[in-house]
């Protein structure tokens, strides 16, 4: 039987444009649809023939080599620039369902966003995401750093380019799934979708694949990234570096890299936000009578701070500006000092003879304040005054 004209299938005009043959394909494909047709044995091939005919004319070189040589175009392997093993384009999908597949991408394709790259059907699979955990000092996480990193991860094969192809060669269409990925078939009442088996969700075989990557476009390699981490980072930070994540299959786009910062603990300041909190042990004399204090900063410099006659344990101090800086805008946070008065240790005997006296004198200054349930009452009684 002779092939039908093409567009004569598609019921459109012949030179009909790009916007006219995809409403007549569409209007076909909704007539021929096989779940309308079940009792039509027929509109199975002709659905095929719906199939083949849009496929060559929604292509602008196919249709330009059908409109010049007609059906010949694409007998013996002339024109056509699809790059198919075996030339011609009917008949050859694998089943009903895969050409299914194809209408239903047609149908729907517009409103999912276009995923595919034009007619070609090139399905390359982005790459993952990737993870790295930076763990930095508070120092660190203090003054920003510029650190390098050695990434496990997949990168585009140098040999194939990425393409999984060997020497030039190009990865052809998948002929199951007409380079869906998916083919969809009729169970009972349902229509299933599932990965197609050909390739593997690819929508592309590759006959000759790289020697380097199994045709697989990428190979795994430890990669050296320069981080620019900056000031201010906390535990919980994510950086993103577009593009440093796995390389995608076959030339398909990377993934994106996370790196997450773990601000280690430090010795001396505990963090809250933008400020540090630190504890500094003063003598019991100079909480008492007063003085100043050298502390350590986190800039690495050290601080002075005033304790005022009569500090009690767990009196806060705070050297402003002095905490860490903040990573989004705003100005830096304070440090906090809070004073640890220390009881004295290992008297001589002429200190314990000092204190003695100085004890003595304390409870003729105050007598109430000599024992504790003395200062207990008078504590309540100043709650209530
Ligand atoms: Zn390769
Ligand atoms: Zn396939």
């Amino acid at each position: 039987m002779a092939k039908r004209d093409y567009y004569d299938v598609l019921g459109v005009q012949k030179g009909a444009n790009a916007d006219e043959i995809k409403k007549g394909f569409r209007s076909k494909a909704k007539e021929l649809h096989p779940d309308r047709n079940a009792d039509k044995p027929d509109a199975e091939a002709q659905f095929k023939e719906a199939n083949e005919a849009y496929d060559v004319l929604k292509d602008p070189e196919k249709k330009a080599a059908y409109d010049r040589f007609g059906h010949a175009a694409f007998e013996g392997g002339m024109g056509g620039g699809g790059g198919r093993p075996g030339g011609g384009f009917g008949g050859q999908q694998g089943d009903f369902g895969s050409a299914f597949s194809d209408v239903f991408d047609d149908l729907f394709g517009d409103f999912m966003g276009g995923q595919r790259g034009g007619g070609g059907g090139r399905r390359a699979a982005r790459g993952s995401d990737l993870r790295y955990n930076l763990r930095v000092t508070l120092e660190d996480a203090f003054a920003g750093l510029q650190k390098t990193i050695n990434v496990p991860t997949s990168v585009s094969c140098d040999s194939c380019d990425g393409s999984g192809a060997e020497g030039g060669s190009e990865p052809t269409t998948c002929p199951t799934c007409s380079g869906m990925g998916k083919v969809r078939a009729q169970q009972g009442f349902f229509t299933v979708e599932r990965t197609c088996p050909t390739c593997s969700g690819m929508g592309q075989i590759i006959q000759n694949p790289c020697k380097v990557c199994s045709g697989a476009g990428r190979v795994e390699k430890d990669r050296s990234l320069s981080v620019n981490i900056p000031a201010g980072v906390e535990t919980g930070t994510r950086i993103r570096l577009a593009g440093e994540g796995e390389a995608g299959m076959r030339g398909g786009p990377s993934g994106d890299l996370y790196i997450f910062i773990d601000v280690a603990t430090h010795d001396l300041f505990e963090r809250d936000g933008k400020n540090l909190f630190c504890r500094v042990p003063v003598s019991m004399s100079s909480a008492a009578l007063g003085g100043s204090i050298e502390v350590p900063t986190i800039d690495g410099g050290r601080g002075r701070v005033q304790i005022p006659a009569g500090s009690q344990s767990g009196r806060q101090m705070r050297l402003r500006s002095k905490g860490m800086p903040a990573l989004r805008g705003g100005g830096p946070g304070d440090m906090f000092i809070e004073l640890a008065v220390e009881t004295p240790v290992n008297l001589t005997s002429r200190q314990k003879e000092l204190l003695r006296e100085f004890e003595e004198l304390s409870e003729e200054n105050n007598p109430e304040s000599s024992s504790f349930f003395s200062s207990v009452k008078s504590f309540w009684d100043s709650m209530k005054g």
